[in-house]
């Protein structure tokens, strides 16, 4: 679960202070999917850093799978990155001088759990199930958009995560690299009940959703369940066949 308790963020420059977050509450559970959504400059990246470890709330605390991560040193928190949080960024951030089984095997030996053997083999298995054998050896700009994505879709997953956060993981890609990266998280969410909060408005994945928020102001709502867009296609459903009926 991802526990995030009065978090605020105000970014301060030579002039002004910026309170972007005031005063954040959220609890996602195991297994939930959460999307979450607002206007460009609403805080929606700073609150998915903030909520990975990678940046500090400027107030309040950010508990993951159990451990507060807001007050640990440097390098506790990078194992503790690795360990419990898979972050997939908007733009992959892969890096390039590795090739695509590198990039996988990377938070693996950061969790100091793994061996460079079991961390070889965890990234084999991790890129085939995102449909990537057959291009472990190939470098990110061999890739394309949407094979980079599953690449930082499987680096992320590799060391099975308490949970996954992605911060816009279909906004660069086409159409059909969108729907198979879509098509992955929802397998993810229901196969394996991995936790997932994402930060989109790809209405597709919005479907998708066990939980939406918004972010407005500074603060986040969360969306009555009973509105969500599946909900309302089956109410319409509903209304439309009891009005035939009549
Ligand atoms: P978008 O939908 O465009 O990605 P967002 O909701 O993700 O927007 P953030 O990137 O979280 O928005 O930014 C929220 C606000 O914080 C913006 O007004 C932005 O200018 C400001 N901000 C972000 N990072 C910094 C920083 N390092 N220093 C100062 N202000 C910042
Ligand atoms: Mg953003």
């Amino acid at each position: 679960a991802l526990v995030l308790r009065d978090v605020w963020k105000i970014y301060k420059t030579a002039t002004e202070e910026i309170p972007v977050l005031k005063g954040i509450n959220l609890t996602v559970r195991q297994g939930e999917l959460a999307i979450i959504m607002g206007p460009s400059g609403s805080g929606k990246s700073t609150l998915l850093s903030i909520a990975g470890g990678l940046e500090n709330p400027s107030r309040g605390n950010v508990i993951v799978g159990g451990v507060d991560i807001t007050n640990l040193s440097e390098d506790e928190l990078t194992k503790i990155r690795a360990r419990k949080i898979g972050f997939v960024f908007q733009s992959f951030n892969l890096i390039r001088n590795l090739t695509a089984l590198e990039n996988v095997m990377m938070p693996l030996i950061f969790t100091g759990i793994y061996s460079w053997k079991q961390a070889r083999e965890i990234a084999q298995k991790m890129l085939e199930i995102v449909g990537l054998k057959g291009h472990e050896e190939k470098f990110p700009r061999q890739l394309s958009g949407g094979q980079q994505q599953r690449v930082a879709i499987a680096r992320a997953l590799a060391p099975s995560p308490d949970i996954i956060l992605m911060d816009e993981p279909t906004g660069s890609l086409d159409v059909d690299s969108a729907s198979r990266v879509l098509s992955l998280v929802k397998w993810l969410n229901e196969a394996f009940g991995q936790t997932i909060v994402i930060v989109t408005h790809n209405p597709e994945i919005a479907e998708l959703a066990s939980r939406t928020f918004y972010i407005r102001g500074g603060q986040i709502f969360e969306q009555p369940p009973t509105t969500t867009l599946a909900d309302k296609v089956k109410e319409v459903k509903a209304s439309t066949k009891k009005g035939e009926l009549e």
